[in-house]
């Protein structure tokens, strides 16, 4: 019968691409628009990472690989999770995945049955709903707010696990919040997940932003129990600017992990092998730019704020983290500005959009109507421009 799988009807597209692609036409259209949709850096990839995948190329290494990655990589990663994160595993603990959204995806196949439950909060990375659905899982989404850096507490936890729990996921830095986790929250978390044993799926992709001077403390840290149960995500795309090059890794118990490399030996099989060259050198080489971008960026955060401060009826939490800030807008929902009736995020997005051409990322996408996403992967001259026109909107 030529009918659609009920996954495949049901799957939704990724809200952030949709308004991303909406903005890049506009841009094609020859339109002024200001971009502030990114979710990756604008920043090129550094130059020896691009060489070593040349390299990798000239030299023929452009053959099948290990499946979870090839060991060099995953020694490197091993060594990167020891000296970075404190935290000792052996290649067999590690697999190299085609981005860490692959990761994540893996993961919730391999340990996900029909009905398991799988809590994070809201605002949510808008990938995890889907990936959990895909698995069979059933997402059980926590609304946080600003008073609560948007993080969940250990009691929002504790009052949502029940016996069909299989895994608490924490992004930390977040997108789309860029808020972080203090580390004992993290370990009030960690003792939960311990005592009540469900896994934790930690997505620490933006590890390398981190500001005024926040260190990174991944939640499996604390002890061997809450190490043996949590799957610490980590990858290339944000720190190196490496988004197209879909090198995602992952560190967990062994059996799961032997379980996600046979997953992935009958879909996606190895990633790239030129890709995992170019890793291996943005991992086991020189740390410069990663500091540099992150300098850059923290710049572009305190931009943004200050010009955010200037505007009337808008409210933030201040990103300590990855690019982006989350900003409520509220107050300015139930107005007509002209002639555009804003009742929530996305009308706001859309006003914005085609009226003053800022494209921004609705709230809705994230679980969090009150908000847009704006990330500063952009310069500063665009941040101003952009912010210029937002006030000119919304304040006259
Ligand atoms: C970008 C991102 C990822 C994954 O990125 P990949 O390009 O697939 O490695 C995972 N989690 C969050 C929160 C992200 O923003």
């Amino acid at each position: 019968m030529l009918s659609l799988s009920e996954r495949g009807k049901q799957v939704a597209a990724s809200s952030t691409l949709a308004i991303t692609a909406k903005i890049n036409q506009m841009v094609a259209d020859g339109l002024d628009v200001i971009k502030f949709g990114a979710g990756e850096p604008d920043f090129d990839t550094p130059e020896h990472i691009k060489e070593a995948g040349i390299d990798s190329i000239q030299a023929g290494f452009t053959k099948y690989t290990a499946v979870a990655g090839i060991i060099e990589l995953r020694n490197a990663i091993v060594t990167k999770f020891g000296n970075d994160n404190n935290l000792r595993y052996k290649p067999s603990e590690v697999i190299v995945n085609c981005g860490a959204k692959h990761t994540i995806y893996n993961i919730l196949q391999a340990i996900c049955n029909p009905g398991d439950e799988v809590i994070f909060a809201a605002p949510y990375w808008v990938s995890y709903i889907e990936i959990v659905k895909l698995a069979g899982g059933i997402p059980i989404i926590v609304e946080t707010i600003a008073n609560q850096n948007f993080c969940l507490t250990v009691d929002q936890i504790a009052t949502e696990v029940t016996d069909k729990t299989k895994a608490v996921i924490i992004n930390s830095p977040s997108n789309p919040t860029g808020t972080i986790y203090d580390s004992e929250a993290l370990r009030e978390i960690a003792d939960l997940a311990v005592d009540k044993r469900f896994y934790i799926i930690s997505d620490e992709i933006y590890e390398s932003l981190l500001y005024d001077g926040y260190q990174h403390c991944s939640i499996a840290t604390f002890n061997n129990d809450i190490k043996a149960i949590t799957f610490v995500v980590n990858g290339v795309s944000k720190a190196y600017s490496m988004t197209g090059w879909r090198i995602g890794y992952a560190a967990g118990p062994e059996d799961a992990i032997s379980a996600m490399s046979r997953i992935q030996s009958h879909s996606t099989s190895n990633p790239t092998s030129i890709a995992q060259k170019a890793a291996l050198t943005a991992i086991s080489g020189s740390q410069e730019a990663v500091e540099s971008m992150r300098v850059a960026f923290e710049k572009r955060r305190d931009l943004i704020c200050e010009r955010f401060d200037g505007i009337d009826g808008v409210t933030y939490v201040k990103p300590q983290g990855a690019f982006y800030i989350f900003p409520d807008f509220s107050d300015h929902y139930s107005r007509t500005i002209d002639g555009f009736q804003i009742k929530g995020s996305q009308d706001l997005a859309n006003f914005l959009l085609e009226c003053v051409k800022v494209g921004v990322v609705p709230g809705v996408g994230f679980g969090a109507d009150k908000n847009m996403r704006l990330s500063f992967a952009t310069s500063e001259v665009e941040i101003n421009r952009g912010l210029d026109r937002i006030k000119k909107a919304l304040n006259g």
